[in-house]
């Protein structure tokens, strides 16, 4: 997943003041201007003061944050609330709004967006709850949420899908990893079987290629006859004179030799 950056130095803590992270909360920008892009708002809140702020924010094509996880962003009070969440104890995630006559929806690549990084929290805090800014201080943010509680079910649902996703993801690479492995232990058993077969083949091939290319290469007993046959010029080998006898061929010449048709 990827997370684009742009910090802001003014609208934020340093820390949390002692809290950890308990909850994570999901907002709708309101903006009526368009197109509201995740990036611009990053840039807006890294430029000034503005007495606000949130962790992420997210569109239909990218997340974009403003404020490190470690650090408090202010996106729903400080205020004892509706359901313990607060500004230190949370991270603030905003999605970019379509607004139009009059109406504000949240476009589904966003909604799927959000589920996505909401998983990816939960697996640096797997204990963190989720809600919404309404669940926290009751304003009607994300406003499409709170006209219609599905939406929000329905977002639930998305985040567990994800969840799962990330799970198989996971449990696919380790699989993977292990078929990765096994096979680079056959091929190492391959190569070892190929270099053994090779030193084999090399002995082999080494034992066949016996040549008596002068007389003297030849054992003691084939000599006279050989000398005989190149003597008479029955044998002239090639244009070096090398005889390129094999084992086999000498000794059938021997042989013959004995049956006397070669002559005295
Ligand atoms: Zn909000």
């Amino acid at each position: 997943m990827k997370i684009n950056k742009n910090l802001t130095p003014y609208n934020r803590w340093e820390g949390r003041r002692g809290d950890r992270v308990e909850w994570i909360v999901v907002h709708y920008t309101a903006n009526t201007w368009q197109p509201d892009l995740a990036k611009n708002e990053c840039a807006a809140f890294a430029s000034e003061y503005k007495g606000a702020s949130a962790h992420f924010f997210v569109d239909k094509t990218e997340i974009w944050q403003s404020v490190a996880v470690e650090d408090t962003a202010w996106h729903c009070g400080d205020a004892p609330s509706k359901n313990g969440c607060r500004n230190t104890n949370s991270i603030g995630i905003e999605m970019c709004v379509v607004y139009e006559d009059g109406v504000y929806s949240i476009p589904k690549a966003t909604v799927r967006r959000a589920a996505a990084l909401v998983a990816e929290l939960l697996t640096v805090y797997p204990d963190a709850k989720i809600c919404r800014h309404y669940d926290v201080t009751g304003k009607k943010c994300p406003a499409p949420w709170v006209d219609d509680p599905a939406l929000w079910d329905e977002f639930l649902k998305k985040v567990e899908e994800s969840r799962e996703m990330n799970e198989t993801e996971k449990r696919n690479f380790a699989s993977l990893s292990a078929r990765v492995a096994e096979l680079e232990a056959k091929v190492k058993a391959g190569e070892e079987a190929d270099r053994v077969m090779s030193g084999d083949l090399r002995r082999i091939d080494g034992r066949t290629k016996v040549r008596y290319d002068r007389v003297s290469d030849c054992p003691p007993w084939m000599r006279p006859t050989i000398r005989k046959l190149v003597d008479k010029g029955f044998l002239k080998g090639d244009q070096n004179g090398s005889l390129g006898l094999t084992q086999d061929a000498a000794r059938v010449l021997t042989v013959c030799d004995r049956t006397g048709i070669f002559g005295e």
